[in-house]
């Protein structure tokens, strides 16, 4: 067979693609140069390695390429160690399909490859368009679970975040409230929390509309994390209501911290479909210790908010959180 590639000297090779990267790792010259010439013919672009241990280097590197070929007997690591290697990876990185290249052709040794993770295997000589039948599959493999992973991404992010403002939602500001209560707990650090909530925000929807609502919303909620340290964290609690964690704060520096915030969103003129508007926020704030009870710490803080709401708004009021022992 003219087109047959039938040598098996040692060397390693890259291989990328615009779209998909294919490692191609080989230690046979004639091999190599074969593969790279059949590869830019169809469309394929190509990176080298050198040897085994140069095309794990390549895997492990920032964008590695997803798509292996590898051949099985390598200076420094073989292929088949390559396969097992990638495989005790996973699942902490993304999956990248092998095919391992050999001129061992037993059923057992087929079966070796698979057992190690090759997803593939292709005895020497081969036809360049087996090569390339091969390759396809592995290309939608990995296309198909790269649009997994980021299918799971997205669901992960809807399912954590509010699609409004884009901070977490009620249940992961909550999930970070109660891992940080645990932390305070264990280091006998206090964890501010402070409520708030925009004053006369029906009246904002009822005089410019709902989307000058949703806008104003989106504004209050990039003022609250434009506030932030990298450590606190913020959520949409409900409609117009936010949740503040503020680890490390006991609650007199998280008052001071909470007004700050309410003063600076209170003076910003927010752009809206139906006009420029300012609003205020009213805030109820706590610190506490110890994650003892986390209904009773946010009843605390709405009661809070309550109270700030009662003596005018635009104003924060502190709670003493002191925690009632389960019966
Ligand atoms: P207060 O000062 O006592 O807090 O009065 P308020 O008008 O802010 O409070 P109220 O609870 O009466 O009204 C809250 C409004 O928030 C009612 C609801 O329609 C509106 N709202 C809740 N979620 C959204 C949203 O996602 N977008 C918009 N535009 N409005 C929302
Ligand atoms: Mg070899
Ligand atoms: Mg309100
Ligand atoms: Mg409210």
């Amino acid at each position: 067979m003219a087109n047959t590639l039938a040598t098996n000297t040692l060397v390693a090779e890259a291989v990328v693609s615009p779209d998909l990267k294919i490692l191609l790792a080989e230690d046979s010259h004639i091999y190599r140069h074969l593969i790279e010439s059949q590869f830019k013919e169809w469309g394929f672009s190509l990176i080298l390695a050198k040897d085994g241990k140069e095309a794990w280097k390549v895997l492990c590197g920032p964008e590695a390429p997803r798509l292996a070929l590898l051949d099985w007997i390598l200076p420094e690591i073989d292929g088949l160690e390559i396969c097992r290697r990638l495989r005790e990876c996973s699942p902490k990185v993304a999956y990248t399909y092998t095919i391992l290249l050999t001129a061992k052709n037993k059923k057992q040794e087929m079966l070796e490859a698979m057992e190690a993770g090759a997803d593939d295997f292709l005895a020497k000589p081969f036809d360049p368009l087996e090569l390339k039948a091969r390759l396809l599959v592995g290309k939608r493999i990995v296309e198909l679970q790269q649009k997994l992973v980021s299918t799971n991404e997205a669901l992960q992010h809807a399912a954590s975040h509010d699609f409004l403002t884009g901070l977490w939602n009620r249940a992961e500001i909550v999930e970070f409230l109660f891992r940080e209560l645990a932390r305070a707990r264990r280091d006998r650090t206090p964890v501010g929390i402070v409520l708030a909530d925009v004053d006369h925000f029906k009246q904002v929807n009822d005089k410019f509309g709902h989307d000058a609502g949703d806008s104003v919303l989106k504004a209050v909620a990039s003022g609250l994390t434009g506030s932030l340290r990298e450590y606190d964290g913020v959520g949409r609690y409900g409609g117009e209501e936010f949740l503040l964690v503020i680890p490390g704060c006991d609650l007199g520096t998280t008052i001071r911290r909470a007004n700050q915030v309410r003063e600076s969103i209170g003076a910003r003129e927010i752009s809206t479909p139906g006009g420029v508007i300012t609003v205020t926020l009213s805030m109820g704030a706590t610190a506490a210790v110890s994650s003892a009870n986390l209904e009773q710490l946010i009843r605390t803080v709405d009661s809070a908010l309550y109270q700030a709401k009662r003596n005018g708004r635009n104003r924060i009021e502190r709670a003493e959180f002191a925690p009632v022992a389960a019966q």
